[in-house]
């Protein structure tokens, strides 16, 4: 050690324009660790510190007993209900409140005037009925007949998508209140007037799909932490109800088939003796059976009965209750084993969806539920059924899906990775919200966030290479990158979300694999997130309940995680400024990751976990698939060096040959996260660094950190598998390396087919 060389050299790493978002200008020491607390709200005995629910816990309850009908040549739907609605509250209750969300169909609602509109220079037909949409609605909504409890007219007043109903004595804690509402309504068309509910016309065949949803009025939420949930529903934000039991008698044409939350109660009388013996085979079948075939749809189709059906469905403890009809549909099921018990997996589509629902539809719900069970609870209830209709929407063990066949009976990849990733997340929304039963009006990123984070854990077991578009951290960057004032909070009320996709679904699902896989491992974080969905199942939970739960189940502070991810909008870019490090030889040209050749930390994981058994690999039925891999080797160059002399002469022999490297790096995003470091060696072997967060906790803008190796180390990467959303990549490496601009990469990615390695891609609904 006779050459004495030390010197640093600084590599100098374009600043990006995120230095503003730090929110002490000036100052090295910010709150970004600081504890939630006013943010969250005052644990009482309905909810406790620890996020479980207190001793004095309670939720209100609302069985419906129903009958409906169901006239398809006027386009009609009416019906007469009893609702019994009990007071578990400490409240007595002068007043109940109801929803009416098919109000929001009515030409005089708010949703029909609150549209924002410009011109524009050629318009069409739609287009201008669109500037006033209470032009398409007139005659729509709900209207109601009756309201009366024992026989006596109750005084009601009808709110937007709102009712409210007085009660001559107030409803006191403890009891119950039975009454009656009549009804009827002109039902619109899905397609063309909006909503999560209605009809879809088939011009080729005149036939109709309803999909009946949000069809009765309900009971809204009273809670602890709201009293009546009083956000009218205009067309966005979803959902906030009440558990109950229901009793439910559709009555319809008698060539239709109809599907409904919970379990039909008289098969034997509305299936043909042949449909029903094929349902009782398929009680013990390995592959889905067709019990309504498709020969007989089409038959249907050309027919048209003119007779009636009445079919019975019953459900317990659900919040709500959605059912479909149409002589068009085909019917398959098979049983899937959950913990011991059996759930039947069922889909109905219509022929023009055929070859993909009867390829994948029945399995995908069978994995989607054992997955979830997996991750969550087991799914508690009897039947799982995906439905095919042109769309995405959930509802308590039934869900409207789509995926279509061009008309020959081919498909895109697309169009089939599309609908597998929609069936997935429909049939998960059984979790979150029908099951763990948050409001959704409110925060909708409690059951779509959650749903989208279990969808992507689904998904990557379903196929260790699908092409997931939310989930790993790297997805989020293009959000992220997005100007301050278009980022909100997660936390932010529903309707006032504007990018819904990327903030409530993505950025939330997105937050948990990086806690998952980043910030506390899959072991704390499992079973923490398990613990929540325990909790909770069944009752309503609150963000706070969820955010003090994965703490107090984990042992790991995560405050700093939710006051970042969920209640601000600063993104991740951690730049290496320097690195400074003893003498070493000149370092070979290193390899690096490209943006397309790439494995995530997740795939990763699930590919050493050998519990994983990919349901690819287990149903070769499906073994059709296939990716496009972007193997790129590009080179870096190294350029600087530097070395360093041990002075203590005594000790010099314990530390020759180690290399010290001092790494500098500033926080340019504003976002605290883990530093993940690849080491490449000169040899060409890697090693992985994770230093923890907290190593910001002094200093939320820089840190200085030295490491020590054995071997000389050619090229140094920040965040190698993409996981902590760094939004931009080129300060990330040492040697620097220009990543090529957002246009090049697209250019490069016009592969033969699924250009979709990076940002997202269109072929997937929401
Ligand atoms: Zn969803």
């Amino acid at each position: 050690m006779n050459k004495i060389l030390f010197g640093s050299v600084l590599l100098v790493i374009c600043c990006t324009a995120r230095a503003q978002h730090l929110n002490n200008p000036g100052s090295d020491h910010g709150n970004r660790f600081e504890q939630l607390s006013y943010l969250l709200p005052t644990p009482n005995e309905y909810r406790t510190a620890s996020g479980a629910p207190g001793p004095e816990y309670w939720q209100q309850r609302a069985d419906y007993d129903i009958s409906c009908e169901l006239d398809e040549s006027n386009l009609s739907l009416k019906g007469t209900e009893t609702i019994t609605y009990y007071n578990n509250s400490p409240d007595p209750l002068s007043y109940l409140w109801l929803q009416l969300d098919e109000n929001i169909h009515d030409a005089n609602s708010d949703n029909n005037r609150n549209n924002r509109s410009a011109m524009k220079s050629q318009m069409n037909d739609r287009e201008l009925t669109d500037l006033e949409p209470w032009r398409k609605m007139d005659g729509y909504g709900i209207k109601i007949t009756r309201v009366e409890s024992s026989g006596k007219a109750l005084p009601y007043t009808v709110n937007q998508t709102m009712m409210r109903i007085d009660l001559a004595a107030a409803l006191q804690p403890g009891q119950k209140f039975i009454f009656k509402v009549d009804w009827h309504y002109k039902i619109p068309d899905r397609t063309y007037q909006m909503g999560r509910g209605g009809y879809e016309f088939f011009p080729a065949d005149g036939n109709y799909v309803f999909t009946m949803s949000q069809w009765y009025p309900r009971m809204a939420v009273y809670s602890d932490f709201q009293g009546w949930q009083n956000l009218q529903f205009a067309g966005g934000a979803e959902f906030a109800l009440t558990f109950g039991n229901f009793k439910v008698k559709m009555t319809v044409p008698a060539d239709h088939m109809v599907a409904a939350t919970g379990q039909c109660r008289n098969y034997n009388q509305v299936l043909t003796a042949a449909q029903f013996k094929k349902w009782q085979q398929a009680q013990n079948v390995h592959d889905p059976l067709e019990i309504a075939t498709r020969d007989e749809a089409v038959n249907n189709e050309k027919d048209k009965s003119t007779e009636k059906k009445t079919w019975i469905y019953e459900a317990e403890n659900v919040r709500d209750f959605a059912w479909t009809a149409s002589r068009k549909f085909i019917w398959d099921a098979m049983p899937v084993n959950v913990d011991g018990k059996r759930v039947m997996a069922m889909s109905y589509y219509p022929k023009e969806a055929y070859n993909l629902y009867r390829k994948y539809s029945t399995k995908v719900v069978a994995h989607t539920l054992k997955t979830y069970s997996k991750h969550t609870i087991p799914y508690p209830y009897p039947v799982a059924i995906s439905v095919e209709a042109s769309s995405g929407m959930e509802y308590p063990m039934i869900c409207f899906n789509y995926g279509r066949t061009e008309a020959d009976g081919t498909y895109s990849e697309a169009i089939k990775y599309g609908m597998i990733s929609v069936i997935i997340h429909e049939v998960g929304h059984n979790f979150f919200p029908m099951i763990v039963n948050s409001d959704e009006r409110q925060w909708w990123w409690m059951d779509e966030g959650l749903n989208t984070f279990c969808q992507f854990l689904t998904e990557q077991e379903f196929d260790n290479n699908y092409p997931s578009r939310r989930g790993p951290a790297y997805l989020i960057t293009d959000y992220m990158k997005q100007p301050e004032n278009s980022l909100e909070p997660i936390m932010t009320m529903g309707d006032n979300v504007l990018s819904v996709g990327w903030n409530a679904y993505a950025k939330a699902a997105t937050g948990l694999n990086i806690l998952r896989e980043t910030i506390m491992g899959r072991e704390l974080f499992d079973y923490a997130f398990k613990q929540y969905a325990r909790r909770w199942a069944f009752k309503h939970p609150t963000p706070a309940d969820l955010f003090r739960t994965m703490e107090d189940a984990s042992g790991v502070d995560l405050d700093w995680f939710w006051r970042g991810w969920w209640f601000g909008t600063e993104p991740v870019d951690i730049a290496v400024d320097s690195v400074k490090w003893y003498k070493s030889d000149d370092p070979q040209n290193a390899q690096a990751l490209s943006k397309e050749s790439f494995t995530h930390i997740g795939q990763q994981r699930n590919k050493e976990d050998e519990s994983i058994r990919f349901y690819t690999d287990t149903d070769t039925t499906l073994r059709d698939f296939y990716y496009y891999n972007r193997g790129a080797d590009e080179k870096m160059k190294q350029d600087q060096r530097d070395a360093l002399l041990v002075k203590d002469e005594a000790n010099s022999k314990k530390w020759a040959g180690k290399q010290f490297y001092e790494l500098s790096f500033s926080n340019k995003g504003g976002m605290v996260m883990p530093v993940i470091i690849e080491w490449t060696y000169k040899d060409g072997t890697k090693e992985i660094d994770r230093v923890p967060v907290t190593v910001w906790r002094l200093n939320e803008e820089k840190f200085t950190k030295v490491f020590i190796k054995d071997k000389e180390v050619a090229a140094i990467k920040v965040d190698p598998y993409r996981e902590t959303a760094d939004i931009e990549e080129g300060n990330n490496m040492w040697p620097v390396k220009e990543l090529p601009s957002k246009f090049q990469l697209f250019k490069a990615a016009q592969g033969p087919a699924r250009g979709a390695s990076s940002g997202g891609n269109a072929m997937q609904k929401q």
